[in-house]
């Protein structure tokens, strides 16, 4: 492992000049494109109090690595990847089951669906769509909190006959944070009681205008239940890919995600894989977040034997040393020597990392972190007893003005701290601020093992006072 000076710098969220200053001050001079030796770097990153295992071997993304681009013109289409999100019994689930059920792919209709963590269904036109199977926010954000993007489009789930409940909001932000397409599928439309006007009207407050109003956010009514509409959703979601020109090359090794994975009594390692660049084969030397192996058997969605998988497929593997866990990334490699070595690294240095001590932005490195511009942008989190403090304080918070940094709100809600915030935080790398509410169980716990930053307040003034201050620079240190 080298790195030259300008690498080792940016991975230390450091000026090159700061860290060339560093090494003429331990004794030896060096430009800005010199390669360092091992002993360098161990050297600087203790300058800088930086564990070198944890800083720079073990990288999340370091997989990438070893999936070189390639010529785009042997990109292919791909078909889409779907969240399904929205409220609590708003009919995810129901949606989830009648998507699959209507559109199984031709010829397997009456086959035994297996529930691997995904699925694939095809239209009248063969083209396909792959639907997460995990309805809900928290999975979507976990994954993406671990470094993995895999969601296209999010469908987001609103009942006729409800409207606009606090987890369709958060549904919202989850998928706006991800910069992630949203559909709405107004279901329920079946009831008497259903008022689409009011759900289109309810989210207006949110930034998603229907078409019909002269916004470009579309809107299908839809019957989970009866399966009226499902056609046209299924149809918007292929128009909206296409504009998002879903590209992918069949022809290399693959590249991809776990979507869930277990230990099987009898099958041993047991993971579901989306691959979402190449084709997945029987017989792959890979390496899966810090596991690796050789794929010994694959079987689909439809509980069938399978000898590949292309972009876009969900797939179950076994034949892995270990279990990873769901957001991890997978790589496959030439060969079993190399996905070994770089397995086994892996494997060593994770042990080393504490998820705690990633650098996550606090109050108290804020400012350092703002100096360093490593951020232009502070992602807040407002939570408050009533919405009418969440709004005073939002309000307050967006009048901030520090230069350098955009002050950018990207969730509120009334109520309790809870998981989702802090996965939300984590994901997002963002600051909480609670007014007269407090973090419940397990999110106090998430937090802690986040790392994320949770402030608690009940007076307005010292809220805006302490971000203000941060910002600043100014914050009292014993804070
Ligand atoms: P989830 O919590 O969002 O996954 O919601 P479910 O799919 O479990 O649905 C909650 C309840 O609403 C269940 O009793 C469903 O049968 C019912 N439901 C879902 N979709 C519809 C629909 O389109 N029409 C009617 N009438 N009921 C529905």
């Amino acid at each position: 492992e080298s790195l030259t000076v300008a690498e080792l710098a940016k991975k230390l969220g450091r000026e090159p000049s700061e860290v060339i200053k560093k090494l003429f001050m331990l004794g030896a001079m060096a430009t800005i494109n010199q390669e360092l030796d091992k002993d360098t770097i161990e050297l600087i990153c203790a300058e800088y109090e930086v564990e070198v295992e944890e800083e720079i071997i073990v990288d999340k993304t370091d997989l990438e690595v070893y999936f070189e681009p390639e010529d785009e013109n042997l990109n292919q289409e791909r078909p889409p990847v779907v969240t399904i999100m929205g409220h609590v019994d708003h009919g995810k689930t129901t949606l989830l089951d009648s998507i699959r059920h209507t559109k199984v792919t031709a010829g397997e209709a009456g086959g035994i669906t297996q529930h691997i963590g995904a699925y694939q269904v095809v239209d009248d036109n063969d083209k396909k769509i792959t639907f997460l199977d995990t309805p809900g926010h928290a999975a979507f954000t976990t994954m993406r909190a671990r470094g993995a993007k895999v969601t296209d489009l999010a469908i987001i789930v609103v009942a006729a006959d409800d409207g606009v409940m606090p987890q369709t909001v958060e549904a919202i932000n989850h998928a706006k944070a991800a910069e992630v397409p949203i559909i709405i599928a107004v279901n329920k439309m079946d009831k008497p009681s259903a008022n689409p006007d009011r759900v289109m009207q309810e989210l207006t407050e949110h930034g998603l205008v229907a078409e019909a109003w002269g916004g470009d956010t579309i809107f299908v009514p839809i019957s989970a239940l009866t399966g009226d509409g499902i056609d046209s959703l299924l149809e918007m979601v292929l128009l909206v890919s296409e504009v998002g020109e879903l590209k992918a090359n069949p022809a290399r090794r693959a590249i991809g995600t776990v979507i869930e994975a277990e230990l099987d009594k009898g099958r041993g390692s047991v993971a579901t894989l989306l691959v979402q660049d190449g084709t997945l084969k029987v017989g792959d030397p890979i390496v899966v977040g810090n596991t690796f192996g050789r794929v010994r058997a694959m079987v689909s969605d439809t509980g069938r034997r399978a000898k590949e998988a292309g972009p876009s497929t969900p797939v179950e593997i076994t034949g892995l040393n270990d279990v990873p866990q769901a957001g991890d990334r997978f790589v496959v490699f030439e060969d079993e020597k190399t996905a070994r070595q770089v397995g086994e690294t892996r494997a060593t240095s994770a042990l080393q990392v504490q998820r705690s001590e990633k650098t996550r932005v606090t109050l108290d490195n804020l400012f350092d972190q703002l100096k360093q511009g490593e951020m232009k942008e502070l992602n807040l989190i407002v939570k408050a007893d009533v919405q009418g403090a969440v709004e005073a304080m939002a309000a307050s918070l967006l009048k901030l003005d520090v230069e350098g940094v955009n002050v950018k709100i990207i969730h509120t809600g009334a109520g309790a701290i809870t998981e989702s915030d802090i996965a939300l935080a984590a994901a997002s790398n963002a600051i909480i601020i609670g007014f007269n509410v407090r973090p419940d169980a397990n999110a106090k716990r998430a937090a802690d093992a986040e790392g994320v930053d949770i402030r608690l307040h009940r007076i307005i003034y010292k809220v805006i006072e302490e971000i203000e201050f941060a910002m600043k620079g100014l914050l009292d240190p014993e804070f």
